[in-house]
């Protein structure tokens, strides 16, 4: 069968494929490899990856989107012809209608870039959805109710705070404080605590491992292998998830607060649907443990992590491409 729509979670981290009837199709890292000689692309996804910190000085491997936006045009636009051409596979005769999710802050000339992207990319039509909407429909809420819904997305990049009703955004704030700034933040106490340095993958890998929201009893550990500030050697300690916790406690709290300031910002009646129904966690970041009882704790309202919630803005895009009629009201063209 052909295919003749397909949705496009484009992350700032991760970029995801979503065909109606199939589900997540594609699911790698925002990267591509470059040969800055021959202006050609050398590897997107998985394979650019692997590359980084492993390449010669005339090959850059990037991340083109920078904020949930495109940063680099050329290198976003080859990057979303090649996934496009890798999910349609080479039979395919039509040119699919393409959505693609944008962050809730976007403004119309980054929406148009998107859009002109991802028709040079090989879409016959193309729309912008945004990501707080996306991800709620992926979570299961029907937003187009008259009922207050809150969703929180915490992706690598950036974190976004929405309150949904009627299909359409009631109040909204994004912050740059994510997924990185965890990774960050562990590597920087690791190098305070242990006087050790640690790299970027490694401290992604404790925070995946054995990362929590808040301490515990029960507290994970795990070996972490960096480079002694002093000597220069190789040296290795045990870190345990209370530590992450604390490496990490500034900037849940940030989090918290613009959680707060969102509700500034509700309707009342809103936030009354919202204190009943509780607030959603999406994007990667919804993985990290004990994050619905530190957001539950903060704020006073049952907060709980979606179903794959790395996998709700993809889902929500087959939602929309399968009742575009019904979701019109989301659907940005290019005007
Ligand atoms: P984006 O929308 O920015 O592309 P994602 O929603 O794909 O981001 O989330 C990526 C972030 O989620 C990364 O920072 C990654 O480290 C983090 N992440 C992935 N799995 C986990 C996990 N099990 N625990 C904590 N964080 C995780
Ligand atoms: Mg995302």
């Amino acid at each position: 069968m052909f295919i003749k729509k397909i949705g496009i979670d484009l992350g700032t981290t991760n970029t995801l494929v979503f065909i109606p009837t199939k589900g997540v199709v594609i699911f790698e890292p925002t990267i591509v490899a470059y040969d800055l000689n021959d202006n050609k692309v050398l590897a997107v996804g998985h394979e650019a990856k692997e590359m980084i910190g492993r390449t010669p000085t005339d090959i850059g491997a990037y991340r083109p989107l920078k904020e949930g936006v495109i940063a680099d045009y050329k290198i976003t636009k080859a990057m979303l012809k090649y996934f496009i051409s890798k999910t349609l596979g080479s039979f395919n005769i039509f040119k699919p209608i393409v959505i693609v999710s944008g962050p809730a802050g976007i403004t119309s000339t980054e929406r148009r870039a998107v859009i002109n992207a991802t028709l040079e990319a090989g879409a016959r039509e193309a729309y912008l959805v945004r990501e707080p909407i996306l991800a709620a429909l992926g979570a299961s809420i029907p937003i187009n109710s008259a009922s207050g819904h809150m969703i929180l997305n915490i992706g690598g990049g950036t974190s976004e705070v929405a309150v949904i009703s009627l299909g359409g955004i009631v109040a909204w704030a994004s912050l740059r404080i994510a997924g990185n700034k965890f990774d960050e933040a562990i590597a920087e106490y690791a190098k305070k605590k242990y006087n050790l340095a640690i790299g970027e993958q490694t401290a992604e890998k404790v925070k995946i491992d054995i990362g929590s929201a808040v301490s515990q009893k029960n507290k994970l550990e795990c070996e972490v292998r960096g480079r002694d500030l002093d000597t220069g050697l190789p040296r290795s300690v045990i870190m345990n998830s209370n530590e992450v916790a604390e490496a990490i406690s500034g900037h849940l709290e940030e989090i918290s607060e613009t959680i707060r300031s969102v509700f500034l910002n509700t309707p009342p009646e809103l936030a009354a649907d919202i204190i009943e129904k509780g607030i959603v966690i999406a994007g990667g970041g919804a993985l990290l443990r004990n994050i619905d009882e530190f957001i539950t704790k903060v704020t006073g309202v049952n907060a709980y992590a979606a179903e794959d919630p790395m996998f709700c803005v993809a889902k929500g895009t087959g939602i929309i491409l399968e009742h575009l009629d019904v979701y019109k009201r989301a659907v940005m063209s290019k005007k």
